[in-house]
């Protein structure tokens, strides 16, 4: 049996591994990365499309207040590595960054390997010992913290955990921090998907699977009663509805979801109420009579979801506008300002963008990351019980804890 001894021992090389890891072996201690896989960062890889939104352009109020139930401590880590710092952290390593709408921030480059690269080159430059295939299995504390992996164990003053949620396990996050953790005492909230793609009852969106419509209303719709609504984009998928603002929605619908069915309704063109939306449309037709409606229709909403339109109300496309019957005008207005989805449920883990509930944030000194519960261990990243909103705070919370772990490992 090994006994091999570190200053500090990393578990996990995701975003928030890496960035602790590289910022420990830059402060001259000896730091050992052990990753179950045979690469880092795999679930960065595919972050953002494939783009990485790696952060949003925010003062540290705003930052807090764009956390669920605006998290006070989360004060204290952002006055220590906040989002000018993560700018500064990229360009400083030539990689530069450009804002994108709602704040997003992302590589120049567009690719998240960029920033992958980034952090893996920071982390070999700090003398970071990093072993692959290395999953470990548990987690003990005498006078050291003994790490055990499938093959070995490994002792050291500092352990940063940082193995992730439980969300698209196929990237190496399966969940296996909660279990050690509890076990040393720590409590668990709520741990559940968080930021999920919806599947529908309805087939059509798999038609247009892959089209997305920005500038629409959502509302969520239980029992005949609005519940909510939110401004934004839909993402059309092979198995229902996505994209950024349909993520948002999913911790809301989950829970409704437990109670009863829920439908979320389609505004096209929120920028008109009905009766400006009647005129723009009577105009329309009147101006264009002999024109076909599938030729028309694109001009009031975006022509992939017209055909939809015209095939959810029976009208033949190439039907001329004089001749569109006045009650397939008035269905097609309410469709447009109306369009109705019946939500079959959430989609699972292998979908899941991020876990919501995680460790107890008043288990952990925020001023460092460290457990409040066992001393000597830090907790970082996804693992945390913070819930985010999809734009780049995911990324923004492991880029902070991690860096803050790694400096007062
Ligand atoms: C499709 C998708 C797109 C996303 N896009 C964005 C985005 O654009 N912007 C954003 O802010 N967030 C995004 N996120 C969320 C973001 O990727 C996560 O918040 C982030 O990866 C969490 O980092 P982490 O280091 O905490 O954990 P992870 O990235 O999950 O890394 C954990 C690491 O620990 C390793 N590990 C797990 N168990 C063990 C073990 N027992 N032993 C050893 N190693 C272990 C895993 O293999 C993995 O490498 C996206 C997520 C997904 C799934």
């Amino acid at each position: 049996m090994s006994t091999k001894t570190y200053d500090t021992i990393v578990i996990g090389g995701g975003p928030a591994g890496m960035m602790a890891a590289g910022r420990a072996g830059e402060r001259g201690q000896s730091v050992l990365l052990l990753e179950k896989n045979s690469k880092l960062g795999k679930k960065l890889l595919i972050s953002g499309g494939g783009r990485c939104n790696l952060t949003n352009n925010k003062d540290n109020q705003s930052l807090v207040r764009s956390y669920k139930g605006n998290p006070k401590a989360l004060n204290s880590l952002f006055a220590r590595f906040n989002v000018e710092d993560t700018l500064n952290f990229f360009k400083s390593r030539g990689l530069d960054t450009k804002e994108e709408e709602y704040g997003r921030m992302f590589p120049i480059t567009d690719k998240a390997e960029s920033v992958w690269e980034v952090l893996k080159t920071y982390v070999e430059d700090s003398n970071v010992e990093i072993l692959y295939d290395s999953s470990v299995i548990g987690i003990s504390k005498n006078d050291m913290i003994t790490v055990q992996t499938n093959v070995e164990s490994y002792q050291c003053k500092s352990c940063i955990v940082a193995v992730g949620g439980l969300s698209r396990p196929e990237t190496g996050s399966t969940g296996d921090g909660y279990i050690w953790l509890e076990q040393l005492g720590h409590t668990i909230i709520d741990n559940r998907l968080a930021l999920v793609p919806l599947a529908t009852q309805e087939e059509w969106p798999h038609t247009i699977s892959g089209v997305s419509l920005d500038h629409i209303r959502l509302s969520i719709w239980q029992n005949r009663k609005k519940i909510s609504s939110y401004n934004g984009k839909i993402l059309f998928t092979h198995f229902g509805v996505s994209g950024p603002t349909i993520l948002n929605m999913s911790s809301e619908i989950g829970g409704l979801l437990q109670n009863d069915k829920v439908s979320i309704e389609i505004d096209l063109r929120p920028d008109l109420d009905y009766a400006e939306l009647k005129e723009a449309f009577n105009t329309l037709l009147q101006k264009e009579s002999n024109k076909s409606i599938k030729n028309s229709l694109p001009k009031l909403i975006q022509s992939s979801i017209s055909k939809v339109l015209l095939e959810i109300v029976n009208i033949e496309p190439s039907t001329p506008n004089h001749s569109i019957k006045k009650e397939d005008r008035k269905a097609l207005m309410k469709l447009i300002k109306s369009l109705p989805l019946s939500i079959k449920g959430l989609m699972g883990a292998d979908k899941a963008v991020v876990s919501a509930g995680g460790i107890r944030l008043e288990d952990i000194n925020i001023t460092t990351m460290e457990s409040n519960i066992t001393k000597g261990i830090y907790i970082v990243g996804d693992l945390l019980n913070v819930d985010r909103p999809s734009g780049g705070y995911s990324l923004q919370l492991c880029w902070s804890t991690g860096y803050v772990a790694g400096d007062n490992s």
